[in-house]
């Protein structure tokens, strides 16, 4: 099988240096589960200065991405248009709220495509005309696209089989749906220990210290609805209304 192959449309490529020479990114490129392409689009401006912003129209402060560039890269890249498999995706904080449920989704196509966004942003046209599905990573500011990419990259790719150490797994993480029988089903995850047993004065619950897998699940289970509700009773709420047994 090929793997996921991502195209990161940015004017900072080197911001991803590090983050692709370390850990999870590293293991999976050399592994060939992802294959990451960095496009700057500055070599698609059309004059000899490398000009991809100007002024905003109507007036207000800093500078607006312009769209011929983009067009051209995005062109060059053979992503203008839809296509099954690749889920194209403009970065911004007025598009629709990263979840997990979302990276899940992500991580099932062949190619992603992501466009990061600079200075006041992109000029309109490039949204109405290239159609990218818009997705923020919360809600508040930040100075470029680079960084929700990153969170997009690494949320994506350890979702992908072989990208974990053999010991790790995403079936019992929190917000994680999942099928299998330890799934959590969407909550946030149980209290995690581990040695030693008593640290300054701080003891690990009797339960999982017992070897009794039967009932370590049932707390397990029972810590993870009780820090839901504690932390997030949105989420409690949501799983009930659609139906879940919490
Ligand atoms: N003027 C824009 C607005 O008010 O909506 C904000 C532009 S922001 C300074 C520059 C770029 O950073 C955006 O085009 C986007 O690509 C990226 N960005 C900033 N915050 C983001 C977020 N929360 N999620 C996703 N992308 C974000």
């Amino acid at each position: 099988m090929a793997g996921l192959r991502i195209d990161v449309l940015t004017l900072f490529p080197e911001i991803f240096h590090g983050f692709l020479g370390a850990s999870l990114l590293r293991r999976a490129v050399s592994r060939g589960i992802v294959t990451l392409n960095f496009c700057d689009w500055r070599a698609y401006a059309a004059d000899p200065h490398g000009s991809v912003d100007d002024l905003p129209y109507g007036g207000g402060p800093g500078m607006v991405l312009s769209p011929g560039p983009i067009f051209a890269a995005v062109e060059a890249l053979g992503a203008a248009e839809p296509s099954e498999g690749t889920r194209r995706v403009l970065l911004s904080p007025q598009g629709k709220l990263l979840t997990q449920d979302l990276l899940e989704r992500l991580a099932r196509a062949d190619r992603l495509v992501l466009l990061c966004g600079r200075y006041e942003g992109f000029d309109e046209r490039i949204r109405l005309g290239l159609g990218f599905e818009e997705i923020s990573i919360g809600d508040y500011v930040l100075a470029g696209g680079e960084i929700p990419a990153m969170v997009i990259i690494e949320g994506v790719v350890r979702l992908l089989p072989g990208a974990l150490g053999a010991s790790e797994s995403v079936e019992e993480e929190s917000f994680h749906r999942g099928s299998g029988p330890s799934a959590l089903g969407g909550l946030l995850e149980y209290p995690q220990y581990t040695r030693p047993a008593v640290f300054r004065g701080m003891a690990v619950p009797e339960v999982l210290l017992s070897g009794d897998h039967a009932k370590i699940a049932r707390w397990r289970r029972e810590e993870a609805v009780r820090r839901t509700r504690e932390r997030r009773p949105d989420i409690l709420e949501r799983l009930k209304r659609e139906g879940g047994d919490t």
